[in-house]
């Protein structure tokens, strides 16, 4: 057995086909977990986790997953245990920028931008304002929960750690459907680690600042909108998804036994305190 610090362990990584989310199963794998790895049915699911077996030897499972759908999330959990026999970790990283966002899909029909305009609030069709809460709240919610449950019937305890992002904290103007989700899952961390705290269950978010990687894309190809990037980050560059990775093995491991409910934000200094 090696030394990593999620040896023998399994984690299920939500959002796991691309970005963020593949770079935490990526680093999780290398610490010796075992990988769920669920996100949209596709090619960039399958592979994704072909990338992950072939770079880390480890154990990995694609699942196909939509998290707005309850009857997935919950199968996603329940293969943990049944075909893992545990679940230790859910990192829960599925998100979407906006409505129409679809990730990795080409420049020119994306539009994809964090912070990309809908209009503002009085605009945002109600339709598009569902959608992204569908997905970045309540698909975290459920998924929250449905790990929560197996963990509990497990009796080990666990360790979720939520992408949520600096947006939960910065009102982002034409992208208020964004930050009041994000702010939803900061407040949803809040009250999980209160109500799974009894359960030996820590609950922690991740609120990252402007990162490479597809979600962003738009914008870095775009002189102004890298600008505007860099302007609102005091350390003059974007994150890299191994930033966050190294955010999320802290807060899924051990090295955070003494930490719940909480949103660490690693943003290059967008804001302190
Ligand atoms: P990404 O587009 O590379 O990855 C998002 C992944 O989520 C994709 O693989 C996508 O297929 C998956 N996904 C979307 N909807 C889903 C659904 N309904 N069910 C299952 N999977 C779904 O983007 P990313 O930047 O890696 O984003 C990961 C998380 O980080 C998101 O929650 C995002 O809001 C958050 N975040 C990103 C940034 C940034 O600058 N990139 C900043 C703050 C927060």
């Amino acid at each position: 057995m090696g030394q990593g610090k999620l040896e023998g362990q399994v984690a299920v990584v939500t959002g796991g086909a691309s970005g963020i989310g593949k770079a935490c199963a990526l680093r999780f794998a290398a610490e010796g977990a075992e990988i769920v790895l669920a996100d949209l049915r596709g090619e960039r699911l399958e592979a994704a986790a072909e990338e992950l077996r072939r770079t880390t030897n480890g154990r990995v499972l694609a699942m196909p997953v939509n998290v707005t759908e309850e009857e997935d999330v919950e199968a996603m959990a329940q293969r943990a245990l049944t075909d893992c026999g545990r679940l230790d970790v859910l990192l829960a990283a599925a998100g979407i920028s906006h409505a129409g966002y679809v990730s990795g899909s080409s420049a020119g029909e994306r539009g994809d931008t964090v912070g990309a305009t809908n209009g503002g609030l009085l605009d945002v069709p109600l339709a598009n304002w569902n959608r992204v809460l569908a997905v970045n709240l309540t698909g975290v919610m459920l998924s929250n929960r449905a790990a929560a449950r197996c963990m509990i019937a497990a009796g080990n305890g666990g360790r979720i750690v939520n992408i949520a992002s600096s947006a939960a904290r910065i009102p982002l103007v034409g992208a208020g459907d964004y930050s009041v989700s994000k702010a939803g899952v900061a407040m949803l961390t809040q009250v999980l680690a209160q109500e799974l705290v009894e359960h030996g269950i820590r609950v922690n978010g991740i609120g990252p600042g402007f990162i490479g990687t597809p979600m962003t894309q738009g914008m870095q190809d775009d002189e102004e909108g890298r600008a505007n990037m860099l302007a609102m980050t005091p350390m003059g560059r974007l994150g890299t998804v191994d930033e966050m990775a190294a955010t999320a093995l802290f807060l899924a491991s051990d090295d955070s036994s003494y930490t719940t409910g909480q949103t660490l934000y690693p943003n290059g200094g967008m804001f302190v305190g």
